[in-house]
């Protein structure tokens, strides 16, 4: 508990104050910003387990921090099931998601999501990607995601749909360029979370636990917005007004739940 509150801080505020590295030649292998804070990689790690705990990420889908010593930076785990990662699966990319120390390990296809979104939205230094189960239905009704409790308040900033066909018509649906993440990150416009149709979503924040407890409270609002619409009724859904009154409650508390996710995830590594 200690050991957390004394952390607590600069993992919430997460400010990257570094300058952007000098860009990496064209197609070489970019410079790397140096090891990371020790604490940040447990987290990331932890992050992992949690929305595997969660059940946001399965086989798939995957989680990543911007390089606190150098916003031109992330890391994110090589590929593999986000319950297997550890400290020592971590990689370090440019914005570009060139690899800054490969040593012939595999990467996720979709790693663009994460560099362009981090190009995009200089306040976002997290991100989460995921095929969360109960989000996709919204991404491909005509109903919209829209926050039915106070935990999920920050839905009242909007919900947007990525339409991966407006971006480069048929695909395979996987944000596998620097293109399509730009396309991403556009749709993402300023808000927390962001549907990919026929796929699932992305929630990025100022720090790891926002990006995560977004994830998690997306994936709870989509199944508690189901139950509610079966019910038959009309929803009185969150008003904007309330949405926005709330939010500031969730920075005063988020201290609290992710404390107990790390803790679980981590007992059971
Ligand atoms: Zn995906």
């Amino acid at each position: 508990m200690a050991t957390f509150l004394h952390r607590a801080p600069s993992i919430l505020l997460n400010t990257v104050r570094a300058s952007m590295a000098p860009d990496s030649p064209a197609g070489g292998t970019p410079a790397s910003a140096g090891p990371a804070d020790p604490d940040l990689i447990e987290d990331l790690v932890a992050a992992n387990r949690i929305l595997a705990d969660q059940g946001v990420l399965d086989g798939y889908g995957h989680v990543s921090v911007r390089h606190p010593g150098n916003s031109g930076r992330y890391l994110l785990s090589r590929s593999l099931a986000p319950e297997l990662v550890t400290a020592g699966d971590i990689m370090e990319f440019d914005l570009d998601s060139n690899p800054a120390d490969q040593r012939g390990r595999t990467m996720y296809l979709e790693r663009f999501i994460h560099g362009e979104i981090y190009k995009a939205r200089p306040d976002v230094n997290a991100v989460v990607h995921s095929h969360s189960p109960a989000v996709v239905p919204f991404g491909v009704s005509s109903v919209a995601l829209k926050p039915i409790y106070h935990m999920s308040a920050f839905l009242h900033r909007g919900v947007p749909v990525f339409e991966i066909r407006e971006a480069a018509g048929m695909t395979d649906l996987l944000v596998r360029d620097p293109q399509l993440g730009r396309a991403l990150a556009r749709s993402l416009g300023d808000k927390p979370v962001a549907l990919m149709r026929g796929h699932g979503n992305v929630t990025v924040g100022s720090g790891i636990p926002f990006a995560v407890y977004y994830a998690i409270y997306t994936e709870v609002n989509a199944r508690l917005q189901l139950q509610a619409i079966s019910l038959g009724g009309s929803v009185n859904f969150i008003a904007p007004e309330e949405g926005k009154l709330y939010e500031p409650n969730i920075a005063g508390t988020i201290a609290r739940p992710w404390e107990l996710w790390k803790k679980k995830a981590l007992r059971r590594a």
